[in-house]
């Protein structure tokens, strides 16, 4: 058997029976990204097996691993960056306890809370985000799942701003569906709908009690029979082990979801995984890279928690991911806008939609072009408080942080406030 360090360091110890030779010269190996990807290009898959020891990879060759899954992302959406924008319709007061969520059942985390924006409330919040060049608005709603009043009062929403702005997409995260309303929702103009899986199913108990992963896979479903394009992603970081990534990836292969959004996990002061650091910039940028040889032509999202995570390799990011959102999350502010539109350009990405860039084979408003549109001038985020200390390592893909990260800077702008938002 070879081991990965050795590997990478092209030398390897050849094992047969109990005959060990070491630092024999290595023969290419098929865990090789750049032949992965070759395969991946004429249309093979990933075994888990592979998936795992990628997510492996040393850090001295993460480089060489987001070189081959860039030539994927390339492939499937050239320099194009999807441009997603959050408005959180309700935001805290929630009744499940998902330990992630800083809106869960006895938070302690200081966010904003809030019930139901009103339609004209929650198109002005959209239309920031529009304007600065979002192609996709997601509207978010805490809470287990929507009541049928809820499917309709969110209708309204959709039907006004489609009306205003009649090329942009619109998915909906109002958590578990009950029969009937993923139709609803589309015949008022919804395009996709969006639950994550989260993690690994094996992983699923760790994380909530109050509803399960075939709770999850359930909605994703019924989001797909009406119709509906299907977003479903991950959050990393929470203590799964190597194995329940790759897991939880080949899940989100097999759900076959348009859109894949990769969050990283935030630990929230006041949440039961304050204080959780499990991850550093390189072992993002390979979670991102694997999932994106996982699932070549899906849109990978750079979602929540990208700026403590990624750090400065954000940019880098982009060269396997093809997606992010503007601006600030549910309850936490995000980098500037502009600095994420910068960060952009200054990558040599264009905007999707923007300057004639085509559209994404992935996108159900594929046809669709939007001209781009001037961005708003916002203000810088808000400071960050001090670190925290870093909790123990859980495993090696998701290694110990290489140095204490900021925590969460809770939004106080935007939706549910009378400051400007951050688009
Ligand atoms: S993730 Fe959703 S369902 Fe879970 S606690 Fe947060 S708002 Fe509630």
């Amino acid at each position: 058997m070879t081991s990965l360090g050795a590997l990478w360091t092209g030398t390897a110890r050849i094992e047969d029976g109990d005959d060990v030779t070491p630092e024999a010269p290595i023969a290419p190996h098929m865990t090789d990204p750049e032949l992965l990807a070759d395969r991946l290009l004429g249309g093979g898959r990933l075994t888990e097996h592979e998936c795992l020891e990628l997510l492996r990879t040393p850090d001295d060759a993460t480089v060489r691993l987001v070189a081959a899954a860039s030539r994927l992302r390339r492939q499937h959406f050239g320099a194009t960056v999807k441009v997603n924008y959050l408005v959180s319709l309700k935001t805290g007061l929630c009744p499940e306890d998902c330990t992630y969520c800083s809106q869960r059942l006895g938070t302690g985390a200081e966010i904003l809370k809030y019930t139901w924006l009103k339609p004209e409330e929650a198109v002005a919040q959209a239309s920031h985000g529009i304007a600065a060049g979002a192609r996709r608005v997601c509207l978010v709603a805490s809470g287990t799942g929507p009541t049928d009043r809820d499917v309709d009062r969110v209708g309204r929403i959709v039907t006004r701003l489609k009306s205003d702005h009649p090329d942009v997409e619109v998915c909906a995260c109002l958590g578990l569906l009950k029969e009937g309303q993923a139709e609803r929702l589309g015949s008022c103009g919804v395009d996709a709908y969006n639950h994550n899986l989260n993690t690994a199913r094996s992983h699923y108990p760790e994380i909530c009690s109050t509803h399960t992963y075939d709770d999850r896979v359930d909605t994703v479903g019924r989001a797909v029979d009406a119709g509906l394009s299907p977003c479903s992603g991950l959050i990393v970081g929470m203590g799964e082990s190597d194995e329940q990534l790759v897991e939880a990836l080949a899940a989100l292969r097999d759900l076959d979801a348009d859109s894949v959004p990769v969050n990283f996990l935030m630990p929230f002061d006041g949440t039961p995984l304050e204080g959780t650091w499990n991850l550093t910039p390189l072992a993002c940028l390979r979670i991102l890279a694997v999932a994106r040889m996982m699932c070549p032509d899906k849109e990978i999202r750079i979602a929540a928690g990208r700026e403590m995570h990624l750090r400065s390799l954000q940019p880098l990011a982009l060269e396997v991911a093809n997606s992010l959102f503007l601006g600030d999350y549910l309850t936490s502010e995000g980098q500037g806008a502009a600095d994420d539109l910068t960060m952009i350009r200054d990558a040599g990405f264009t905007v999707l939609g923007a300057d004639g860039s085509p559209a994404s084979p992935a996108s159900p408003a594929a046809d669709r072009s939007t001209a781009p549109a001037p961005r708003a001038e916002t203000a810088r985020p808000a400071t960050s408080p001090p670190p925290t200390p870093s909790a123990a390592p859980t495993d090696s893909a998701t290694a110990p942080a290489s140095a204490p990260a900021a925590t969460p800077a809770i939004r106080r702008r935007g939706a549910g406030t009378d400051v400007a938002p951050n688009a």
